[in-house]
């Protein structure tokens, strides 16, 4: 008998799900021939800081030479802002690579990966595809139930995927929370904490997960440029971890990971803050006005400290997100993400927000016609 290529590839990798990324605008307008605005992937509107687009334009005509594989001056400007070695810090192609390495290096058959129901999909994705046995515990009010958590750790475990706020529900947990859940972490489990969306939660400092990292061997802290920092196309994050496990990323990790053009956009938006503060200002204003909207129509919007609302719109959300998307309004269902009945919206300028209001009204008030509302 000949073995075939498909052969080669491990269960455990056939039964994973594709990710499915936010429908692009492109596409949507050409497809249906209208104007769209994208409130789908947490991107941020305001867009890049004029600051790292004129840095990424510097350096892009250096392209024909590779780019500094260590990173060193941006794991040096990290490190130096949060108070770490730059040992201690790592840089990715964006935060997802990272998600995947800490998966990678640590776990394997015969061990298991603890993550929750709705919650970041390529956690999930990333234990599996290790070959580890995936534990997923269900959540509380759309939160993380941090002591259901620790309570379902074995013997077994070998990472522990959080994310901080919450993606798709934007919940977060706080710091007392959090120490009282690390307290039943055995030192040998990694404790991923994601934290992608930190900048947009205004209950939460920047500075408190890195306060817990020092006490703590087993944490690292995930951040990303994607967000805040507007590079989301760009693709460059960074970890806060133990020298000793990223050194085994760094083994794993392709040569050049992230661009010179990444990296210089990178180091420049650091330097942004009046860009980073515009962002989270515009992004808290219009998260309230969104969700007040929103309520406004019927809706019940989750309490959201991220740049998202979710809301449970019932068991045709599909079918509204389509209609919304008819309408030019790209939403994202999240059967996907283990909430078949949710939708999530990203926060967009104000005269996007407002597209997105008005066409839901329209899209509610046609199926209250039609009998068939399901909103709660
Ligand atoms: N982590 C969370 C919780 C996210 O929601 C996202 C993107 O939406 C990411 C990580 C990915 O970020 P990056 O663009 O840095 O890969």
């Amino acid at each position: 008998m000949t073995r075939t290529i498909e052969d080669l590839i491990p269960d455990y990798l056939r039964g994973l799900p594709v990710y499915v990324p936010g429908k692009p605008i492109e596409e949507v307008e050409r497809e249906l021939k209208i104007h769209a605005v994208k409130l789908a992937s947490n991107e941020n509107p305001l867009g890049p800081s004029p600051m790292a687009i004129a840095a990424a334009h510097a350096v892009l005509a250096n392209s024909n030479r590779y780019p500094d594989g260590g990173t060193s001056l941006l794991r040096g400007k990290i490190a130096e802002r949060c108070g770490v070695a730059p040992e201690e810090i790592f840089i990715g192609l964006g935060s997802s690579e990272i998600i995947d390495l800490a998966a990678r290096v640590l776990l394997r058959p015969g061990l298991q990966g603890l993550t929750s129901h709705g919650t970041y999909a390529p956690f999930s994705v990333a234990i599996r595809a290790s070959g580890a046995e995936l534990v997923l515990v269900p959540q509380r009010n759309f939160a993380f139930d941090l002591q259901a958590m620790a309570k379902a750790i074995t013997p077994k475990t070998g990472v522990i995927y959080l994310a901080n706020p919450n993606n798709p529900t934007g919940s977060t947990f706080g710091r007392a929370e959090f120490d009282e859940f690390l307290a039943a972490v055995p030192d040998g489990v990694l404790v991923v904490l994601d934290e992608a969306y930190i900048h947009y939660a205004v209950s939460m400092g920047l500075r408190d997960s890195v306060e817990t990292y020092r006490e703590r061997k087993n944490l690292l802290i995930l951040r990303t440029f994607s967000k805040v920092h507007g590079l989301a196309g760009l693709r460059i994050g960074s970890a806060i971890g133990r020298p000793e496990l990223l050194l085994a990323m760094n083994k794993l990790k392709t040569p050049f990971n992230t661009s010179g053009v990444a990296q210089a956009a990178a180091l420049a938006a650091l330097d942004d803050g009046n860009h980073v503060t515009r962002c989270i200002k515009t992004n808290a204003t219009e998260r309230k006005r969104l969700s007040e909207g929103l309520a406004k129509l019927g809706l019940k919007p989750v309490a959201s400290e991220a740049n998202f609302v979710f809301i449970v719109v019932g068991p045709d959300a599909k079918a509204l997100c389509d209609d919304l998307l008819h309408m030019g309004v790209i939403v994202r269902p999240l059967g996907w993400m283990g909430f078949p009945e949710a939708m999530r919206i990203s926060i967009g300028t104000a005269e996007e927000n407002d597209k997105c209001l008005s066409a839901m009204a329209r899209v509610m008030m046609k199926r209250a016609g039609d009998g068939q509302l399901a909103a709660r």
